[in-house]
């Protein structure tokens, strides 16, 4: 199982919710990640939080790049989720649509999109829910 924590505005507004959050999945067997839209050389995250930041199993910097297409994450936790799906500038007023990401990851398959001016996300997996009767 892996988790994937977003860091701006997200894990950065809230570091000690989320060192707890982080614990208790790796507690459980989970792989946790720190994924960044930021760029690893020009807008690497300040050194001085090297230290909570150390306990995250792996630190990702996706250089703009849609974070879908970088990391298979059963959980995704983003302030912005459209950065999942689409490439984005920082400073720029739209993310601009990826290509469509399709991750096989265990029994799922999950397929990320833009169309018709929207995001769409088809999620193929084995349901238990009863089916409805005609
Ligand atoms: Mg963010």
């Amino acid at each position: 199982m892996v988790l994937a924590i977003d860091y701006d505005q997200t894990f950065s507004d809230y570091p000690e919710q989320f060192t707890k959050v982080r614990e208790m999945f790796q507690a459980i067997g989970a792989e946790v990640y720190l994924v960044t839209a930021r760029d690893e050389e020009t807008e690497r995250i300040d050194p001085k939080h090297n230290a909570i930041l150390s306990g995250f199993d792996k630190i990702i910097y996706t250089s703009g790049k849609a974070k879908a297409g970088f990391v298979r994450a059963d959980i995704f936790i983003d302030d912005s989720p459209v950065t999942l799906c689409c490439d984005f500038v920082q400073g720029q007023p739209h993310a601009t649509p990826s290509k469509a990401l399709h991750q096989g990851y265990k029994n799922k398959h999950i397929l990320w999109n833009w169309e018709e001016d929207r995001f769409v996300s088809y999620i193929k997996k084995p349901f238990n829910a009863k089916q409805k009767e005609d």
